[in-house]
């Protein structure tokens, strides 16, 4: 069993400001449209995408789910939502909730290329650098988090935790 800890890793606040320096510099790309790899990352997706909000801008979703032993850099990432997504010539923004060892962003701007965008900026609310089994990076993180397992803003432990507004590294009860 576990049990939230006595106060958050990440307190809504600090999410808050540092959402808003990341919209700040994330205006400047002008994309088309914004990919969101559900479902952890649904909160971030939606606070970050109000602050960017373009005309043009459009959004779509699509979702990966690893199997297979999902530690290893050849773990299998199914992608889902990728039917009749129209991103050609497009510049897109993929966003994440967490890179552990990247090997779903990986898997994902692999799949994503092959639909030719213009160009494709990562960004991933929290990044476990200690975790990384695959040569890769995102171009925009949120924080910087110790590999410790994470629930809040988006993120699950199956399923439930997810509609915290913080970030929390769960304990053992
Ligand atoms: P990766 O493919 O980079 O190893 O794993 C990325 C995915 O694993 C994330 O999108 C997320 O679904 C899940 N994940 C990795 N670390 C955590 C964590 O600390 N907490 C939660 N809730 N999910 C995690
Ligand atoms: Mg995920």
């Amino acid at each position: 069993m576990y049990k939230l800890p006595s106060a958050p890793l990440i307190t809504a606040q600090e999410i808050n400001s540092r959402v808003d320096s990341l919209a700040s510099e994330l205006k400047a790309f002008d994309f088309d449209v914004i990919l969101s790899a559900l479902t952890g990352s649904y909160m971030f997706t939606a606070d970050l995408s109000r602050r960017i909000a373009t005309p043009k801008l459009r959004i779509a979703f699509i979702k990966a789910s690893s199997y297979g032993e999902s530690d290893k850099p050849n773990a299998n990432v199914h992608i889902s939502g990728l039917e009749g997504l129209d991103i050609k010539g497009k510049r897109v923004l993929l966003i994440d909730d967490i890179l552990d060892t990247g090997n779903t962003m990986y898997s994902l701007v692999k799949a994503l290329a092959d639909y030719s965008p213009a160009s494709i900026t990562t960004c991933v609310l929290l990044n476990k650098e200690s975790r990384r089994t695959v040569n890769y990076h995102a171009d925009f993180v949120g924080f910087e988090i110790e590999d410790k397992f994470v629930v809040g803003y988006g993120l699950d432990y199956a399923n439930t935790y997810r509609t915290y507004p913080e970030v929390w590294a769960l304990e053992e009860a």
